[in-house]
């Protein structure tokens, strides 16, 4: 006999947008649909926003529901349910999402960070279910990052750890959003990323960037770098290595650490592919204390579009 599926709610908390999905205790998503957040009109809105896209979600839904996940931006008490001051979510401070969900659905609900959820989403279905410990890192506009030890997420005293990107590799390096130097964020994340992209580029006035940019320095995108890399232009390739080197470093400090020599590395610039990975882990294994070389596993992200819901439902049939 077959065994009997579960199925979670899976919720992607982001400031835009909400999205909502059934997903299967195999990974699988049945339905899903986005709501916009509206974080502007405050937290009774978007907690409103959440409910109405429960209950869209569910109405005429065969699949029973064994819990409902949420992964959302800030600082999330480990096993409570409170979010805290979520950087995007104006008038947010202090928000016991967990509880109000739970009490009007009557379904055990798991709150956590996103980057931690997305940490869970690669344990349960994705690259991490071989591995006890392993550290993920997701590249967007920051640098998010989970870590997982022994099957289970480290959230630290208050649930605040795993804040990867803002590890400094450079103490006199760029000032990062958080007000210290040369963390990774600042060499790594989206913005900074492009900034510092358009400032090489006027030095290298033969690279096919330009076409593909139709010279404007506004254009300058993950996405143009990583075309400009595959049709041989060296500096976009060097762009690409370089950062490897950046986070190979970051990475180094944390393996030598914490013994964990597993990363896996989810999101936008993560598309870099090959090229980035071999550069981190040629850094790594340069680096990093002797007997850990050997083990140094740099791997991609699986759970790709819609990770973000997969990652909110396996919060669920982690605890299950
Ligand atoms: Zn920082």
């Amino acid at each position: 006999m077959n065994k009997i599926q579960k199925y979670a709610i899976g919720i992607d908390l982001g400031g835009t947008s909400i999205k909502l999905g059934i997903v299967s205790d195999t990974g699988k998503i049945l339905k899903k649909i986005t709501l916009r957040t509206e974080a502007d009109k405050g937290p009774k809105k978007i907690i409103d926003n959440i409910i109405s896209g429960i209950n869209e979600l569910t109405s005429k839904s065969k699949y029973k529901i064994v819990g409902i996940g949420i992964g959302c931006p800030g600082v999330v008490t480990p096993g409570k349910g409170i979010v805290e001051n979520p950087p995007n979510l104006p008038g947010w401070n202090k928000v016991n999402i967990g509880k109000i969900i739970s009490k009007e659905f009557n379904k055990s609900v798991f709150v956590d960070n996103d980057a931690n959820a997305a940490a869970i989403g690669e344990l349960t279905f994705g690259s991490g279910k071989k591995y006890n410990s392993f550290i993920m890192i997701t590249l967007g506009t920051g640098v998010g990052g989970g870590i997982v030890i022994d099957k289970k997420i480290y959230h630290g005293d208050f649930g605040a750890a795993g804040e990867i990107g803002h590890i400094s590799i450079d103490y006199n390096g760029p000032k990062c959003n958080c007000g210290s130097y040369g963390c990774i964020e600042a060499y790594a994340g989206n913005q900074y990323l492009r900034e510092r992209v358009r400032e090489q580029l006027k030095k290298h006035p033969k690279s096919k960037m330009w076409k593909l940019i139709n010279n404007d320095l506004s254009k300058v995108s993950p996405r143009n770098i990583q075309e400009a890399a595959e049709n041989g232009d060296e500096f976009a390739a060097s762009v690409i290595e370089q950062l490897g080197f950046q986070l190979g470093s970051a990475f180094t400090s944390l393996c030598n650490v914490l013994d964990i020599s597993v990363f896996i590395i989810g999101g936008g610039i993560a598309g870099f592919g090959g090229p980035l990975f071999d550069s981190i882990k040629k850094t790594i294994t340069k680096r990093v204390l002797a007997p850990i070389r050997p083990r140094v596993r740099v791997l991609p992200a699986k759970l790709k579009n819609d990770a973000g819901i997969k990652g909110a439902s396996a919060l669920v049939f982690h605890h299950k």
